[in-house]
């Protein structure tokens, strides 16, 4: 690879969360001269204020039910306690040693972090807190921030960042919204202790994922002692002596110790510089991209969150990496967005790929096959946990067009299956699997008969 000598740079990226760290090593390991601006800590909202610390937490909740198990298996032992503080500081110097790990990847791929916030002046000049930087790409991998002003008073609340720096379990705590933030602390937080209440505006949490999965979470998450508030809007929230006090549309109040804001994310795309070089965002604040991640500038890029495609890691990574892959190394690929594995960390978990049975529906007839168990590990202390698994399968073509499952395991099942799915199964391919057996996965094989 040749550097063009006018430039500093061939890559200037500015963020370095998942896909910006990604798109830089990947570039570098071509040849690429890279700098990477960040003016928080390296590693991004995944490492070091979402789904890692998060799922950390979850594992600190899971150990709650562990011990009812281990008694039903046998096992005594004294009242369990649990310390959040012990917790807090685990976590902390996990993350720092993360962070480590970040940094050492970056400077062994020769990639240049530059501390500060960029912010781009030119059309090949970044600024990084005064000091300019020119390059011959740019890729903005800035990210998204938490929604604070979706209703009056909602900045007082705390938001992912703060209930991940928690270091004692609030008595009560309310949570604002019901897509995957709000689900996966609601049932974090009720299994450490706190007594939860869930707002939202809809009849079922989760909207978008498939109506089965969404009602057996509810009543899921009901079972663990969350206390529901469908069908409520919020509309103001203010302080009541130590607590507060959360307003709804319509009449009704709901009370509590402490408020997690679960209202969604914006696009980190302001003051970096988009209108110098003439790029405008769309209504939520996100920057338009086409396939290839490139923007109405030619030479500047975008991916992950400030793109408001499907806003999760891996796609971060995997936009990324296909960028600079297409732009230094010759060998152009783009995302296919069609297709992308989820999971929420509730408890149970739940997992899915492709579409949801009201998706398929729409687009023509559909078999759906199903099974509805209580698992073995369950059953056997005669535990109330159950599993729910779902094929959505094309009429026609015997495709598998969308698989669902809420239980033990469901992200890691998801995980497998979407490969399946990638490839384009069908049902048959399904029937013709021998089942792994015992596992709870084998249903997935195991399903003869539609539902419907
Ligand atoms: P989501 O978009 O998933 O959910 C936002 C929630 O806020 C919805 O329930 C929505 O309700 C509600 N809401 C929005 N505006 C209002 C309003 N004015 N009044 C009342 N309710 C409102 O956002 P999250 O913050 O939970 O998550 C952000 C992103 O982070 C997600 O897109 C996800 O991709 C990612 N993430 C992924 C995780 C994972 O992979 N496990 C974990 C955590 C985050 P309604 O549905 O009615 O609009």
């Amino acid at each position: 690879m040749t550097t063009d000598i006018a430039y500093d740079y061939d890559l200037i990226t500015l963020g370095a969360g998942s896909g910006g760290v990604a798109a830089s090593r990947r570039a570098a390991a071509l040849g690429a001269k890279v700098l990477i601006a960040e003016n928080s800590r390296v590693g991004g909202t995944c490492v070091i204020r979402g789904c890692v610390p998060k799922k950390l937490m979850m594992y600190a909740a899971s150990f709650a039910d562990s011990f009812d198990y281990a008694r039903g298996y046998g096992w005594s032992f004294g009242e369990p306690a649990f310390d959040m503080s012990r917790w807090a500081d685990a976590k902390a110097a996990e993350l720092d040693r993360l962070e480590g790990i970040y940094l050492g990847m970056l400077e062994r791929a020769g990639v240049t972090l530059v501390r500060g916030h960029a912010r781009i002046v030119a059309p090949h000049t970044v600024e990084i807190d005064g000091q300019r930087h020119t390059a011959r790409h740019i890729l903005i991998a800035t990210g998204g921030h938490p929604n604070t002003d979706t209703i009056p008073g909602l900045e007082l609340a705390m938001t992912s960042n703060g209930i991940l720096d928690l270091r004692e379990i609030p008595e009560s705590l309310l949570v604002v919204g019901a897509g995957f933030i709000a689900l996966e602390f609601a049932s974090i937080m009720a299994r450490l202790g706190s007594q939860v209440h869930l707002v939202y505006r809809g009849e079922l949490p989760l909207r978008g994922f498939d109506d089965d999965l969404r009602q057996r979470v509810a009543r899921a998450l009901e079972t663990k002692g969350v206390q529901l508030h469908a069908g409520h809007a919020p509309q103001q929230l203010e302080r009541d002596g130590a607590g507060y006090v959360l307003h709804l549309e319509g009449g009704g109040q709901v009370r509590a110790s402490a408020v997690l804001n679960a209202t969604g994310r914006s696009p980190n795309s302001h003051d970096i510089g988009l209108e110098s070089v003439g790029i405008s965002v769309n209504k939520k604040g996100a920057i338009p991209v086409d396939a290839d991640s490139r923007t109405c500038v030619d030479h500047i890029w975008a991916v992950g969150d400030v793109t408001d495609r499907v806003n999760l890691t891996p796609v971060a990574i995997a936009e990324g990496r296909a960028m600079v892959e297409s732009v230094f190394g010759n060998t152009p690929r783009r995302v296919d967005h069609s297709v992308v594995a989820s999971a929420v960390f509730t408890d149970p978990p739940l997992g899915t790929v492709g579409l949801t049975e009201a998706e398929a529906a729409d687009k023509g007839p559909i078999r759906v096959f199903e099974s509805d168990f209580r698992p073995m590990k369950d059953a056997f202390v005669d535990g109330q946990g159950r599993s729910y698994m779902k094929l959505v399968v094309d009429a026609a073509s015997d495709k598998v067009l969308g698989i669902h499952m809420v239980g033990a395991d469901a992200p890691e099942i998801i995980q497998s299956l979407a490969v399946a799915i990638s490839c384009g199964a069908t049902k048959a391919d399904f029937d013709r699997t021998i089942a792994v057996h015992p596992t709870a996965a084998e249903e997935f094989v195991l399903m003869r008969e539609p539902s419907r």
